[in-house]
């Protein structure tokens, strides 16, 4: 008989098989054991025919990995801490020194501080091109460019650009080409199949997802994504993601598991509440312009109504206004206090709605042509009643803006 301490830790019980319930079960691990050495050194992770240490994968992750390709029609997942994570596992697979990056100006703002900032120091370059002139694109290829981000809509001012312009270009240079997905969410559009009636397959390379938005819904969790299509490019961004070490935590991984059945539904709820408030917003004379895809003099509607007017034509939750410039900043700050159900926050995707006053001078090469002049507020839109919010915002316009 072994002692006590020994007979609690190698305990002989197994629980019976045939447990089934609605949820996968949670594996968490550092270690994961080996029954002979021998197996120990046949063992492939790669692949996912087995396991061999959790920053590799688990039933969990594995489980997580594949429900996400489904949803964005990839072949292969990588997951990572976050969605910057994403962002930074894809440029570190793909770039080295001496190459170049090009980024739309629009681009999610810490994508371009990476550029600016580790990639610059690596001897890394970067290029800011317009997202809504595919030839401004096409002129600032060179030999050196070795990875293209695209992104729709545009962070904070939600253009749409002509997607498929843009990915033509980048497949006619043999340059890939990584979108950022997490507005689409792979239900606005299918990142891999763009045309799907006319030319099946034709898509990006990448699909990088902030799954802290609309995957894990609840404003609690932070994860990202890196779906492929192509086993190559795949192991790549693997054996990086292996060398950073950029694991997930099990406890993560089975939130969002938990959150995906309902994320369609989710989603939905979220863009018709967004397009009403969107429709409200462009008839207050305080707001000079309303961003959001789905509204026709919005910037990019056609290209939005032509990728993603296929089926119900998703929008996402997001839309940013602004405010007459006759109004002060401090006018606009106090209208985002004044605000009582969205609250002062980043990130998106949750059921609480939020708020985030923009400097938007600060975030652009040059003020886009197609934005009217005025202090940028983007609104979340969350899963409250959409009077309620409508309500909020009158409130708090009444107060402030005057
Ligand atoms: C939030 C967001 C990210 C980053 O996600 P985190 O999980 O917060 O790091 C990347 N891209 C876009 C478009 C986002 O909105």
């Amino acid at each position: 008989m072994a002692q006590l301490t020994t007979e609690l830790i190698h305990h002989p019980y197994v629980p019976p098989e045939g447990f089934a319930a609605p949820q996968p079960g949670v594996f968490k691990a550092s270690t994961v054991f080996f029954p002979t050495v021998a197996d120990m050194r046949s063992r492939e992770w790669k692949d996912k025919t087995a396991y061999t240490y959790g920053l590799h994968g688990t039933p969990t992750t594995y489980a997580l990995e594949e429900r996400l390709c489904t949803l964005e029609g990839g072949l292969q997942c990588v997951l990572v801490p976050s969605g910057l994570a994403a962002i930074a596992n894809v440029a570190l697979s793909l770039l080295k020194t001496g190459d170049e990056v090009l980024i739309p100006d629009n681009a999610y703002g810490p994508n371009k501080a990476l550029a600016e900032g580790e990639l610059r120091q690596w001897g890394i370059t970067h290029q800011f091109y317009d997202p809504m002139d595919p030839l401004d694109l096409e002129a600032q290829i060179s030999s050196r460019t070795r990875l293209v981000w695209v992104e729709a809509a545009g962070s904070v001012t939600l253009e749409f650009p002509d997607l498929v312009a843009l990915v033509r270009i980048c497949k006619n240079r043999g340059v890939p080409v990584a979108l950022d997905n997490t507005w689409g969410a792979g239900l606005a559009f299918k990142p891999f199949d763009l045309l799907p009636d006319v030319e099946p397959g034709f898509g990006v390379d990448i699909s990088a997802h902030a799954l802290t938005k609309y995957p894990s819904g609840g404003g609690d969790v932070l994860m990202g994504s890196v779906i492929t299509r192509d086993a190559g490019l795949h192991m790549r961004l693997k054996l990086t993601h292996m060398r950073l070490g950029l694991g997930i935590g099990a406890n993560d991984a089975e939130a969002v598991l938990r959150a995906l059945p309902s994320m369609a539904l989710r989603y939905r709820a979220h863009d018709e509440s967004t397009r009403a408030l969107a429709q409200w917003c462009q008839m207050q004379p305080e707001f000079v312009q309303v961003l959001h895809p789905a509204l026709q003099d919005s910037p990019g509607h056609a290209h939005w109504k032509a990728l993603c007017a296929n089926g119900w034509g998703g929008a996402a939750g997001l839309v940013s206004v602004l405010i007459d410039p006759r109004y002060s900043q401090a006018q606009t700050d106090a209208f985002c206090n004044a605000l009582q159900l969205f609250k002062i926050g980043y990130s998106w995707g949750g059921p609480i709605s939020l708020v985030v006053p923009y400097d938007l001078a600060t975030m652009r090469s040059a003020w886009p042509a197609h934005l009217k002049t005025g202090t940028l507020v983007r609104f979340s839109v969350g899963l409250e009643a959409v009077v309620d919010l409508q309500a909020d915002l009158a409130r708090a316009m009444k107060k402030t803006l005057i």
